[in-house]
């Protein structure tokens, strides 16, 4: 047995990040500023995007986004219950209805079908989400989402690096990035706005700051504009630039940091391969390329004769970390009492809410730990 905790996930940061940080902190100006506008410009060139708007979260993205499309009571919001509770939390306190859609068993993404079934004349945005680091079958989303003209934002928490098409997720369309510190990079916590919709990208700009008509940062004077008036109220969720140097410095580092994460996952693959009551998820069948956010399996309870939440316990005994990506949201507490949802009503999302569990993965791990984390299952399977 492992002698030394394997958390299920660790940021990796250098002790060059640590000296920019430390820059940053010495320069005179700590907030919003030039590392934060480099930040976003650099955000653009690697995903592809028009423009990205640097924010203290990607929860505060999704915030940004409804109250730019205006969505309260009566609306409705069609998004997977296999997501972060974070969309769904904010969707109710807009005071609209989250809508779920089903996934697809074994790659735990939402599809052009499994959307269109929740459409009603009040669907008003739908945000799929791009699972785990693959990617998520987005054009027929995208070309119904038009065809009806409803909005559409992907949730690219787990997607950066991804490919879809062989382009990069978040190059077309509106999407929102985490930076969060399990995330493929981090900047402790953090997110990102991006979009090619030229009046969106300003609207959301504006938002972030007060609701302000400049930006909180004049690029050229680091100063704000004291005249600056209120053309709306809103909030305040600007990233600093203690944290956007840390981004600068982790985005440089995404394509070797997803290389790693992907050598993990495929010995992974490769050693998990024989144990029948251990199912990774499939890789879609669409051209896409993996950014190996999560490694994600679900364990055959039936078999396994042991529930998840015991297995996740026995592997922490065995000093292996584990993460569950994600708990149905339409089956927690909240929702059950206040929306009146219930088991049954998605198959796919249930059935792997009750087995799923993310295993340790990030980019300073060795060959050693994957073996070590497969080692410990087989031990608490009683394989050996
Ligand atoms: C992490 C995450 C978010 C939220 O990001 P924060 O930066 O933590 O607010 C949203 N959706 C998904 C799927 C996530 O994993």
């Amino acid at each position: 047995m492992r002698n030394k905790f394997l958390p299920f996930s660790r940021p990796s940061i250098t002790e060059e990040e640590i000296a920019a940080v430390g820059d940053v902190l010495r320069s005179g100006w700590i907030t919003t500023g030039p590392k934060c506008a480099e930040f976003e410009r650099k955000f653009c060139e690697y995903v592809g995007c028009d423009g990205a708007v640097a924010l203290s979260s990607g929860t505060a993205g999704m915030h940004l986004m409804l109250r730019a499309l205006g969505i309260g009571p009566g609306d409705e919001v069609i998004t997977p219950s296999m997501t972060w509770v974070s969309t769904v939390n904010l969707i109710v306190l807009a005071g609209a209805t989250p809508v779920f859609a089903d996934i697809d068993r074994d790659t735990l993404m939402v599809s052009r079908d499994s959307i269109e079934k929740c459409i009603t004349d009040r669907s008003r945005l739908i945000v799929p989400v791009h699972f785990a680091g693959a990617a998520a079958d987005i054009d027929p989303i995208r070309q119904m989402a038009a065809d009806r003209g409803i909005p559409l934002v992907e949730d690219t928490a787990h997607a950066l690096g991804t490919e879809y098409m062989s382009e990069r997720v978040g190059r077309s369309g509106t999407s929102i990035f985490s930076f969060h510190p399990i995330k493929n990079i981090t900047t402790g916590e953090g997110g990102m706005f991006c979009s090619n919709d030229k009046e969106l990208l300003e609207h959301i700009r504006r938002l972030k700051f007060h609701g302000l008509g400049v930006d909180a940062f004049d690029r050229h004077t680091q100063g704000r504009s004291p005249q600056a008036q209120v053309l709306e109220p809103g909030y305040k969720y600007n990233m600093t630039d203690i944290s956007a140097v840390l981004g600068l410095s982790q985005l440089a580092r995404v394509d070797n940091f997803n290389n790693k994460r992907t050598e993990l996952a495929m010995r992974y693959r490769e050693r998990l391969l024989d144990i029948d009551e251990i199912l990774p998820l499939s890789d879609p069948s669409y051209d896409m390329k993996h950014a190996w956010h999560l490694f994600v399996i679900r364990l055959d309870v039936d078999r396994a004769g042991i529930t998840r939440d015991a297995f996740m316990h026995e592997l922490k005994q065995r000093n292996i970390g584990t993460g569950i990506h994600f708990l149905a949201a339409h089956l927690q507490k909240y929702y059950i009492e206040s929306m009146g949802t219930h088991r049954g009503m998605l198959p796919n999302t249930e059935w792997n809410s009750d087995r799923i569990c993310s295993l340790p993965l990030f980019p300073e791990m060795n060959m050693t730990d994957v073996d070590d984390v497969v080692d410990a299952i087989k031990d608490v399977l009683s394989l050996r």
